[in-house]
């Protein structure tokens, strides 16, 4: 079963190669979406692709799909991918791996001489950062009919050009419709962008979903007093409201551990003046899990504390919430075929909950969707110091390319 295993050198070097577009002086990556260096990246890896016997196709967000042919010409194909657009401050491997990962899958039946029963394929969405244009994961999110195609055409960047016009300036603008195109399956392999299978030791993650969100302003109002004067007992403190609302958000998320997360990053205090008792705070909170259901609890807890604490202090508290994203689970059994790759090559693996965004997520609501995880150094990611193990890298593609043969068929005979 596992005879047919990845180049990993030749993978490690198409991930080198692609670095130079957009190298930075600490060995980062800087190449935002649409930009000439986006195009110079399409273009290379389009060629790539191509050399590989791929047909290459764009559609009209500029996403590009590379297909192999299988034996059954007009089954969907299994499709892997991921993006190669980066954060101003980005590195090698966040996107860019799932994309060659999917190439070097591709390279890999070539070279085996591996006929598929179905088409196999190689997907490259436009605009996943979403830094240069919101929303995140645009192209993507287009193809899965979460944003309508004139609105992601629309978005203007800081320079006030329009996504549309960089699209076509750069001369991916193209002909395949937007969406609606049905996929056998969907796999993508990234870099975790966390800490956790580093610390565990594990070389594969084998990714089940990825946390619902959702963020809140608090504004805690009592009233301003000077630090003398005013006794204790007299005292309507927001900050003290605020401080006791970090402990209970801290204490709600790690009784849904171990997937829950609660975080304040934010907090403002006004009049924020030494001598003066704060008469009102203004603050963050950062709710997460992958159970919409254990979420919305979450936010529950979070309003009843507040609402207690302010009772209990004499103040008031408006929750707000700010945004919102639903909880994604992966289909079972796309994740099964990841789980049976990296046993049958005796990876260390454990499932993992994504706690970033990816193209997967969006593409999970069109298409059975799995992805395949490896270990970054210190879990450092969107940042030029992010770094991969070469074993690692290769690995996952091992992975990838035994669950999409799992999913695609191979006849016994060219295994
Ligand atoms: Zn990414």
């Amino acid at each position: 079963m596992t005879a047919l295993r990845v180049n990993g050198p030749r993978l490690w070097d198409s991930l080198m190669d692609l670095a130079t577009l957009g190298a930075t002086p600490k060995g980062g990556v800087c190449r935002l979406a649409l930009t000439d260096l986006d195009r110079q990246a399409r273009d290379r890896v389009g060629a790539w692709l191509r050399e590989a016997g791929c047909k290459v196709e764009v559609d009209g967000v500029g996403n590009m799909f590379a297909i192999r042919p299988g034996r059954d010409a007009k089954a969907p194909p299994v499709l892997t991918g991921s993006h190669i657009d980066t954060q101003p401050s980005g590195g090698k491997f966040d996107g860019n791996y799932g994309v060659l990962a999917g190439l070097e899958v591709i390279r890999t039946l070539n070279d085996a001489g591996v006929a598929t029963g179905k088409p196999v394929g190689v997907a490259i969405w436009t605009n996943e950062e979403g830094s240069r244009f919101v929303p995140v994961m645009g192209g993507s999110g287009a193809f899965a009919g979460v944003f309508p195609v004139a609105e992601i055409l629309a978005q203007r960047d800081v320079a006030g050009t329009a996504f549309g016009d960089a699209l076509a300036a750069i001369g991916y603008q193209g002909e395949l419709p937007v969406g609606g195109r049905p996929l056998d399956a969907y796999f993508e392999a990234h870099i975790e962008q966390g800490p956790i299978l580093e610390r565990e030791a594990r070389a594969i993650g084998l990714v089940t979903g990825v946390l619902g969100l959702r963020w809140y302003d608090c504004a805690w109002t009592g009233q301003d007093a000077h630090a003398g004067p005013t006794p204790m007992p007299a005292r309507r403190d927001a900050l003290r409201g605020a401080a006791r609302l970090v402990e209970a958000v801290h204490a709600l998320a790690l009784r849904s551990a171990p997937d829950g997360r609660g975080t304040v990053g934010f907090v403002q205090v006004a009049p924020n003046s030494r001598n003066v008792v704060p008469g009102h705070v203004r603050m963050s909170v950062d709710l997460r899990h992958p159970d919409d259901a254990a979420l919305a609890a979450m936010d529950a807890e979070l309003r009843s504390a507040a609402a207690a604490i302010a009772s209990e202090l004499g103040l008031e508290c408006e929750v707000r919430e700010v945004a919102s994203f639903a909880s994604c689970r992966f289909d079972a059994g796309c994740v099964e075929q990841v789980r049976a790759a990296a046993k049958a090559f005796g990876y260390s693996h454990l499932e993992i909950v994504s706690g970033a965004g990816h193209d997967a997520v969006y593409v999970a609501r069109v298409a059975p969707t799995a992805m395949v995880f490896i270990p970054c150094k210190d879990g450092i990611s969107h940042n030029e110091l992010e770094s991969a193990r070469p074993e690692h890298v290769e690995a996952g593609a091992n992975v990838l390319l035994h669950a999409v043969l799992a999913r695609a068929g191979v006849s016994a005979d060219r295994r």
